[in-house]
Parts: C-alpha cells; structure tokens; sequence
C-alpha cells in the first residue's frame, strides 16, 4: 500500500529493476550459490520491505541487515526469510534474536561467554562466525581464535554454527592482489575448523560479479541489486546490464520572470544575468539534498536546468530553460523524457561514492513503489 502524502517532493522505486538485477545475478550462479539480499539502512534508502520482497520473490533466499532493529523492522513488517545482522549485538539480548528467529554475527570469545548467560534452556541461537581478513572492521584474526570460538559453539547445545563469513576491501579495485591475499587467508580459516558450516560466504556485489571462485556457497548481494556500479572503474567491464532503481522528483511550486540583476537565495550568490524564469521546488538540505549540490543540473520537461542560488533548508531555485506551469515536475534523479541524471553524477558532484547517495535523501521524502 502506497503512502499518502501532502507534499510534492517524492522518491520512486522501480521494483521491477529490483527483481531484473536480482534475476540477472541469479543467472549467472551456479545452482549450490544462494543469494543474501543486503537490505541494511532501509535497503540503501530504497525502503527496506518492498526490496526484501522484491529480492526474495526474485531468488534471494536469504536477508542481511547491519543491525537488530532493521531485523525486527523487518519481521515487524511480515517478512519471515532467514535475515543475518552482520554487524555486532549486544550479548544480552541473544533472546530478542532466538524469539525473531535472526542469525547473529559472532567475532569474539568473550561475546559467546556473555550471551550464553542470557539464554535459556530450550533456546537455540543461529551464529555466523566473521573472521577479518584484511577489512580491519570486526573479525576473528587468527585460527586460534577461531578454533576457540568453534569449540565453544559446538560444546553448547543452544549454539548453532551455521556459517562463516568475510569481507573483502577491494574487490571494486582493478588491482586484484589484496582481493586474492584476503581470499588465500579465508580459504585458510575455513579449512582450519573441524567441521563445516552450512553457510560459507564472502563475496559483497563486486566480488560476486568478477570473482567465482569466492563464491563459496553464498554471496552478498547489495549495491547491484539496486542497479548501481560497485565502483565507476569496474564499471565498464560488468558482465550484467545494471538497472537503476531509484529516482527522485518534484514539483515546481513558483514559477516567475525576474529581471537581469537580481539575486537569488540566501547569500545573494547567484545574480540572474539576463531576464530569466526562476522555478521554487520543495526540496531542500534537510532533505538530504545538501548544499553542495548548488549549481547540479535536474530536469525540467527533459531539459537540464540548473539549481542556481544556495539550497534552503526546504527549497531551491532551478534556472528554467522557458516558461513552465506551476506544478510541472522536476526530476532531480532519474530519467525524464529521454534524458536522464544517474546516481554517479550526482555522487561525483559530491565527491562520494554512489552507495551514499540513496542514503543521503531523508526519510522525510516519501517513498513510492511501481
Ligand atoms: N557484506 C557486508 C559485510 C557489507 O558491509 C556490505 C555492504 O557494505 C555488503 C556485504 C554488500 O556490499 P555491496 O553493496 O558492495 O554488494
């Protein structure tokens, strides 16, 4: 069910993009590979139920969020697939994850310790073990630790050792080598334990597309199901058309001539240099849409106009092309009567990475689903 919403300022997410990306991917792996959909921080921005959904009706068969509480949204929302919170948990509340059937990521002793106080008898925790090969996030680090942690799992009936992960640092880099050092170091911890769990992954979108052999039996699907490059330099040679997802658009809410001289926001920083038309649309830095982003070019009946002036907190100014009605929409990301302004440029407009993009655009900007 669709939002309601008073204001004309919008997202939209193409869920059949979603599904193609996904279905793509799938295609391409061999049968025993499953598919995690990476669905943390509200699935990028693109709304984290419709995209769980979209993923798993496309071959996902597996969810994986950063933290409990996008888990529980999740579960809140109806959907019942196996999610894996990748990042770390507080050991006291194991029972929150046993009582929503969650996977939880273990890289500690101590932590096994702690939680194993918090649980009852008749409860049983679903683990995965992340070990650091060379990301220097969270990790085991050595098959010491990792043979400790093993022991203590398997000697614990509650426990359940249902996976191994790691995540590679450069799998979006041309120059491979550090890629192949973490995979030789991985590859080394997983034939280091005594048995092997059912789960064993490491391959983040990047990886998953360039390198099989890191396949293992699991890959970790984000930024291309959503339609986007892991990186601009491996860009040219992935084997998939990539779909972008998301776009976002407006409405002109003011349109007028200003004569030649004036200025325009706060600042004055832009003065018109001839008589121009000046269009108001409600977006603004508080809407993620930040104030670097003056100058950025959206589209106005296809043609790209300038935002011209400083960007409020609510609004900005675009340079029109002509005369336009009131209510005519502009679209800031996305594809407009034949032209488009993808996701990359507005993240090299910002100096980042694409993968900050969708994130960036406020949860007050509503969300809507086709
Ligand atoms: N695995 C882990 C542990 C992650 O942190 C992420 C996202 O950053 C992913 C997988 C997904 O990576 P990508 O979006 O590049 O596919």
């Amino acid at each position: 069910e669709q939002a309601f919403f008073y204001r004309d300022t919008w997202v939209e997410v193409n869920l059949d993009c979603i599904a193609a990306n996904v279905s793509a991917v799938r295609a391409r792996l061999p049968q025993g590979v499953a598919i995690i959909g990476v669905v943390k921080a509200n699935a990028y921005g693109h709304g984290d139920y419709q995209i769980a959904k979209a993923a798993l009706d496309a071959g996902a068969s597996m969810l994986a969020v950063a933290f409990m509480d996008e888990a529980l949204s999740l579960r809140g929302k109806g959907i019942s697939a196996p999610i894996l919170v990748l990042g770390a948990t507080r050991p006291e509340d194991v029972n929150i994850a046993t009582a929503e059937n969650l996977t939880l990521t273990v890289f500690e002793p101590e932590w096994i310790e702690k939680a194993k106080e918090h649980l009852d008898s008749n409860e049983t925790l679903f683990l995965h073990v992340k070990v650091d090969t060379g990301m220097g996030r969270i990790g085991v680090r050595s098959i010491e630790e990792l043979s400790k942690i093993e022991m203590m799992i398997e000697s614990d009936p509650r426990l359940m050792f249902d996976g191994i992960f790691t995540h590679f640092a450069t799998a979006d880099e041309l120059e491979d080598s550090y890629f192949h050092e973490q995979l030789v170091r991985f590859e080394a911890m997983v034939a280091s334990l005594r048995s092997r769990p059912a789960c064993i992954h490491s391959s983040n979108s990047a990886a998953a597309l360039r390198y099989g052999e890191a396949n293992f039996n699991a890959i970790r699907l984000g930024i291309v199901m959503y339609g986007l490059s892991p990186s601009p330099e491996i860009k040219p040679e992935l084997p998939i058309p990539l779909k972008e997802a998301f776009s976002l658009h407006s409405k002109l809410t003011q349109v007028k001539r200003v004569n030649k001289g004036e200025k325009i926001s706060y600042g004055g920083t832009y003065e018109t240099t001839e008589e121009e038309w000046i269009g108001t649309i409600p977006v603004g830095y508080a809407d993620g849409w930040i104030r670097k982003l003056q100058g950025q070019e959206v589209l106005v009946n296809g043609v790209r106009s300038p935002i011209v002036g400083r960007i409020c907190m609510d609004q900005c100014m675009v340079k029109l092309p002509y005369q336009v009605p009131v209510g005519t929409v502009v679209t800031l990301i996305g594809e407009q009567q034949g032209s488009i302004v993808p996701i990359d440029e507005i993240a090299s407009k910002l100096e980042t990475i694409n993968y900050e993009v969708p994130c960036l655009i406020a949860s007050r900007v509503p969300r809507l689903y086709k």
